[in-house]
């Protein structure tokens, strides 16, 4: 109990809650490691939500091929409110099932200290109190805000103990906070609630009929028709994230008026016309590219460019969801 033991895949496996091992997974989580820890629905792959970097690793050791956004994990409700606006009925649910198996998609706070790659670069963010005790001691030595998707490589089903985790994602995490079987084992249901709406995202762990009770109403299910331009689950996302201005991808020639955004060292031709410029990765790393893209987006937003240049990204590892997002942002948009 409470020792980092070595796996034959190199990642540490840490044993119980004891306050030894909890303290020694907060210190990996705040080095921008990745730790599985255990929550009541299901093992999540936690990064600091702080840290673009830390978040950037997550999607590359699921092998996810987009920038889904990610839940951030706080250890109460004042630890939410610095990071979620709260409505007065965001408050009253949070009141109702916090600690519990409860996401809320809320506007995100202003400033914000975490990172737009968590918010796949929209201005809401999903936020969530576990109950479980190993996950609120681990929240609680952290200090910070956890993003943590489900602790399992795309495309796999949830893992409800350690040896899931191990076993689809063992080498590529450095910790498994092993605290034995998840209670509830299914993902925590999602309402979107911005403002006095409130739809469901996801079902999940808590059932509607109980959030109906304390909302005195029925919530209804988004719709990707009544929804657009709003935020919505994968694979119900009809408008993602993108500029006001126009994008152009895969770009050989940088034209006048125009903003770069570059990657690596080969600078395409016309470079020196360019308004701005943001290098993805000046050594073409692209985790680093990853961990910068929505950030620098936005920066180069407000340029005031006639359009965002975006020159070539390898299509391998992370490259496949910087291209997938860039492509979107540059596909045409339903309001041109
Ligand atoms: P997972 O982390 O695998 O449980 O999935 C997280 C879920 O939360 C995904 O379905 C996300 O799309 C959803 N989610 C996270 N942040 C947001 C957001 N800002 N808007 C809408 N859905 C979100
Ligand atoms: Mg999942």
């Amino acid at each position: 109990m409470g020792r980092l033991k070595a796996m034959p895949s190199d990642i540490g496996l840490v044993t119980g809650a004891s306050a030894k091992s909890i303290s020694a997974a907060a210190n990996f989580l705040r080095a921008g490691k990745l730790v599985a820890f255990p929550t009541e629905t299901v093992y999540g792959l936690g990064g600091d939500a702080t840290n673009s970097e830390a978040v950037a690793h997550i999607f590359e050791a699921k092998g996810r091929p987009a920038f889904n956004p990610l839940i951030c994990h706080v250890s109460d409700i004042e630890a939410a409110r610095e990071i979620a606006a709260f409505s007065l009925l965001a408050e009253k649910l949070a009141a109702a099932f916090w600690p519990g198996p409860l996401t809320l998609v809320l506007p995100r706070a202003a400033p914000s200290p975490v990172s737009q790659l968590v918010s796949a670069g929209m201005d809401t963010i999903a936020v969530r109190v576990p109950a479980n005790e190993t996950a609120q001691a681990l929240l609680r030595a952290v200090g910070r805000p956890v993003a943590a998707p489900s602790a399992n490589a795309s495309g796999s089903i949830s893992p409800t103990r350690a040896a899931h985790v191990v076993a689809s994602l063992g080498d590529k995490i450095d910790v498994v906070l092993d605290g034995g079987t998840c209670d509830i084992g299914l993902e925590s249901t999602i309402l979107l609630c911005v403002g006095d709406k409130v739809s469901l995202l996801r079902s999940g762990g808590l059932e509607t009929g109980k959030i109906e009770k304390i909302l005195g109403s029925k919530i209804l299910s988004a719709s990707p028709d009544d929804a657009e331009n709003k935020p919505l689950a994968p694979g119900r996302l009809k408008s993602h994230y993108a500029p006001r201005t126009k994008v152009r991808t895969d770009i050989s020639r940088v034209e006048q008026g125009e903003s770069l955004l570059a990657f690596g060292s080969d600078l395409p031709e016309g470079s020196e016309n360019a308004r701005a410029m943001l290098n993805l990765s000046d050594t073409g790393n692209l985790v680093e590219a990853a961990a910068n893209l929505f950030d620098f987006l936005h920066q180069l937003d407000e340029t005031g460019a006639s359009t965002i240049a975006c020159a070539k990204v390898p299509e391998t590892g992370l490259g496949v969801s910087i291209n997938d997002r860039l492509r979107r942002a540059a596909a045409p948009r339903d309001n041109d």
